[in-house]
């Protein structure tokens, strides 16, 4: 292992320009004259939390089961009540554990996104199981759901050094798991642009750091629902964009859609109706159309 004081300015600036960000994608207006664009985000891992790290205990994969039985439905029909389309990123194994559960996102008018196959740790992996388990990913996705995912949320937002190209191989439209910005950006791969747009995330605007009653972090709803709101209120302001990152065995819980159904209610009374909402697919085809950045361009397919 090399110690990083030593390397050479070359090495460093390797590190840092392999991924990297962009131009910034901000159009100068969002459709229908709205100040802001929100889009939010449902990561339907159930029980592929614990089966991720072999932890097969009926204990462990029920608290993922209460993800399918009861949060996905809660956070669907809170969706439809408001009318807001949304994403859900969904591990391959979670869509064939629950197929219907799969197909009715789509018939909802929602997107489905491609989350792994079993949410597993990319960052441990060879780039060719990645690219492997990712491309198998994406085809079962569709042959679940009959549309093909146009995007990618790589489990626990890991990022490899092979996953942006494996994601230019699939020919994908944008990732949501880089954090270098609040608004959409086109990712660079060592110094170049690849027409690839990044839906940035924040370990903020995430339910799961927050929302676990038996970590060291833990905040009661209705506060962490407070901190959304003030991320929200500075989009607002900046005219950008808002991406919430959820998941139904979490946020699906009684005393936790209360902190979605307050952010909603307070979009409601600040924005005025001055807010578009959005898959992660919408918003990036947008910005790439008004940036008019012209279709992701597929690199070479990586070595095997
Ligand atoms: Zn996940």
């Amino acid at each position: 292992m090399s110690l990083s004081w030593q390397w050479a300015e070359p090495t460093w600036r390797g590190h840092v320009d392999r991924v990297r960000a962009g131009t910034s994608l901000r159009p100068a207006e969002w459709p229908n004259g709205a100040r802001v664009a929100v889009a939010l985000s449902f990561d339907s891992d159930h029980e592929t939390i614990p089966l991720r790290d072999a932890e097969t205990q009926p204990g462990k994969l029920s608290q993922g089961e209460y993800g399918a039985r009861v949060g996905a439905k809660r956070i669907l029909d809170l969706l439809h009540r408001r009318n807001i389309p949304a994403s859900f990123f969904m591990p391959a194994v979670s869509a064939l554990l629950h197929p219907e559960e799969a197909r009715s996102y789509v018939e909802a008018g929602h997107e489905v996104g491609i989350h792994g196959w079993i949410h597993e740790r990319n960052m441990q992996l060879a780039p060719s199981d990645e690219r492997e388990l990712a491309f198998r990913s994406a085809e079962t996705l569709e042959r679940v759901t009959g549309q093909r995912p146009v995007g990618v949320r790589t489990p626990s937002w890991d990022f490899s050094d092979a996953t942006l190209d494996i994601i230019r191989e699939l020919g994908l439209l944008y990732d949501s798991s880089l954090m270098a910005d609040d608004e959409p950006y086109e990712l660079l791969a060592n110094g170049e642009p690849t027409g690839v747009i990044e839906i940035p995330v924040e370990w903020i605007l995430d339910d799961a750091p927050l929302f676990d009653p038996r970590g060291n972090s833990y905040s009661p709803p209705r506060e962490v629902a407070r901190v959304w709101m003030d991320e929200f209120d500075k989009a607002l302001e900046e005219g950008t964009m808002f991406v919430l990152t959820m998941h139904p065995h979490i946020s699906g819980h009684r005393s936790r859609i209360v902190a979605l159904e307050q952010l909603l209610a307070h979009v409601d009374s600040v924005a005025k109706g001055k807010v578009w909402f959005a898959t992660h697919g919408e918003a990036a085809e947008y910005v790439r159309r008004m940036a008019k950045l012209g279709d992701p361009k597929p690199r070479l397919a990586i070595a095997k």
